[in-house]
């Protein structure tokens, strides 16, 4: 869509009402709780609780944390799978006006430290398994944190998985001090009240998202109240009706830890009073028998997921036919694994783009598949505008169909990074978040991402895009995932070099590849190699993770 100045940028239709919104994400929790207060909430490995159940389970630990003295300005660290606890604690925290910072718990305990240090996280709620807990207690004992919240497994589990785990799984269960830095969900809760009420201003900081682990040092992104309740309102808006308030399950694999799941499962969840189908991490068998099992018709996932359902021979043997609609986002969606996964589910596979900046969701196909633009991260959610900057001269934007900095504006966008002025105002131009995605327009205004900024290999001064070289590996039958990335070539100063893993029961040669790349590719896109391998590393969200086989890649060069 070109504008008065025939550049690039194109704003999706409103659907504010010009009245200032006050609405704060414990409203949007209160609205379904009086809306669909006796439908299931949460569905965890076959026990489940209603939406006034869980209500309940907020005000009695929103209390508990009252007591602690938690209330706004403090920082809460949740180190959780996906559980009832997650649900629970992050609505709860939000409701005494406090922050919440999410934290992987899979993280070593330098790496919560340094998270602790640089959020002043004050407490921190864990599961009793002893994975999880004692890298936190190393990092508290480190920190000085002021108290760590225990939440044991054994009590959500259903009955028989709860007795077997209580009698069984006594290694993993860790083994809680009794001191006052240690708080048990049995005393937190133990005194059950309501909350005293707080006001929450809609700008208040509601969460503190850590980014940028995958390309540079993680810094906290701001995401106010605001922010989240217009990205979960943005996102059902634009689906125009396709989610049917009370009747939808959601399968809840993505961790809630991660910005994509936070507001494309949970929070869109509970604003449509759907039933969150919780799975504590991902493995296909037991994802598949979930499915199965609990019939869950939307799916929120990574492109790297959706590739292992529709390449795994054992998916044939499910019936999927309950689910309505899935979501890719997080990483580019090839478009083999679209085709193949729709092929083999009858489902529609939407893609959209986002960034944990944006609250995450700035962009999607739209649900009805006809409006789909094959290789497209789709049209701007309502109210978000995007445009096109060169990266060279961002001040200039580019007109549609050429290639630029994605820049976004919109009320997703973050308040700024928590104690960064200098990286808060250099990620923003005129207003406008630069996302350090390449991508353009087309003339009706759907995005295409080409690549990241960062991943581009410059080869002989020629720019080379990874995805590009992906795209044309997932053509080949045989792969099942392809990463390219840049390795240091004496004459061309970088060059690509492929990684793939093969698809069930399938075999090819790095010779075959590359001569099934020739006709595709131009000859400075050629890959210098391509390695085969069982499996590829990925980040905690299942994303492919180019920085680890960067980091390889430099270790085996440093000791070449
Ligand atoms: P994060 O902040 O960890 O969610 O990562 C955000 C980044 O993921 C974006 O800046 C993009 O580089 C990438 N990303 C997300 N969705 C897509 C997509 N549909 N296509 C290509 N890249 C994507």
């Amino acid at each position: 869509m070109e504008d008065v100045k025939g550049t690039a940028t194109v704003e999706a239709p409103s659907v504010s009402s010009g009245v200032v919104d006050r609405t704060t994400m414990p409203d949007l929790l209160d609205r379904t709780l009086a809306r669909f207060g006796e439908n299931r909430a949460i569905d965890f490995l076959g026990r489940a609780w209603t939406y006034r159940q869980v209500g309940a389970l907020v005000d009695q630990v929103a209390a508990g944390l009252q007591r602690l003295g938690t209330g706004p300005g403090d920082r809460i660290g949740l180190c959780l799978p996906n559980t009832p606890y997650s649900v629970v604690f992050f609505f709860a925290v939000l409701k005494t006006g406090a922050t919440v910072v999410n934290f992987n718990p899979l993280y070593t305990a330098r790496e919560i430290e340094a998270q602790i240090r640089d959020s002043g996280t004050t407490a921190m709620v864990v599961m009793d398994l002893e994975r999880i807990y004692r890298p936190v207690a190393e990092a508290a004992d480190a920190t000085g944190l002021a108290h760590i919240i225990v939440c044991p497994m054994a009590d959500v589990l259903p009955t028989a998985k709860s007795i077997l785990f209580r009698l069984f799984k006594s290694g993993e269960r860790a083994r809680i001090p009794a001191d006052t830095r240690h708080v048990t969900y049995a005393d937190l809760t133990r005194e059950a009240h309501t909350p005293d009420p707080v006001t929450i201003a809609p700008d208040a900081l509601a969460v503190l998202q850590y980014t940028g682990g995958t390309t540079g040092t993680p810094k906290g992104a701001m995401l106010t109240h605001a922010n989240l309740v217009a990205n979960v309102r943005q996102v059902v808006a634009h689906g125009e009706c396709a989610f049917r308030d009370g009747e939808e399950r959601v399968l809840c694999v993505l961790p809630f830890f991660h910005i994509f799941a936070l507001t494309v499962a949970l929070n869109l969840g509970v604003v449509i009073g759907a039933e969150l189908v919780l799975l504590p991490q991902f493995k296909l068998t037991e994802l598949l028998k979930t499915i199965g099992r609990r019939r869950p018709t939307l799916l929120p996932a990574v492109p790297t997921l959706y590739g292992a359902i529709a390449g795994a021979e054992e998916t044939r043997r499910i019936d999927l036919s309950c689910l309505r609609i899935c979501i890719s986002g997080g990483a580019p969606l090839p478009a083999e694994i679209r085709t193949r996964f729709e092929d083999m589910t009858g489902c529609r596979l939407a893609e959209g783009y986002g960034l944990t900046e944006a609250s995450p969701v700035v962009s999607c196909n739209p649900v009805d598949a006809r409006a789909n633009r094959d290789g497209s991260a789709g049209l701007p959610l309502p109210d978000t505008l995007i445009e096109i900057r060169d990266p060279d001269a961002p001040e200039r934007l580019m007109p549609p169909g050429e290639r630029g900095e994605v820049c976004i504006r919109g009320p997703q966008v973050m308040a700024g990074y928590w104690n960064r002025p200098q990286e808060s105002d250099a990620v923003m131009i005129d207003g406008a978040l630069r996302t350090g995605d390449i991508g353009y327009l087309d003339a009706d205004g759907y995005l295409f991402l080409v690549d990241r900024i960062k991943d581009l290999i410059i080869c002989s001064g020629y720019n080379v895009y990874p995805r590009m070289i992906e795209e044309a590996l997932y053509e080949h039958e045989a792969v099942c995932e392809a990463v390219v990335i840049g390795v240091p070539d004496p004459y061309r100063g970088e060059s690509p070099k492929a990684f793939v893993t093969l698809r069930e029961g399938a075999a090819t040669t790095a010779d075959d590849l590359m001569a099934f790349l020739s006709p595709r590719l131009s000859k400075i896109e050629m890959p210098r190699s391509i390695e085969i391998r069982d499996s590829l590393p990925k980040t905690m969200v299942g994303k492919l993770s180019k920085k680890a086989l960067v980091e390889e890649e430099r270790a085996h060069g440093a000791s070449a």
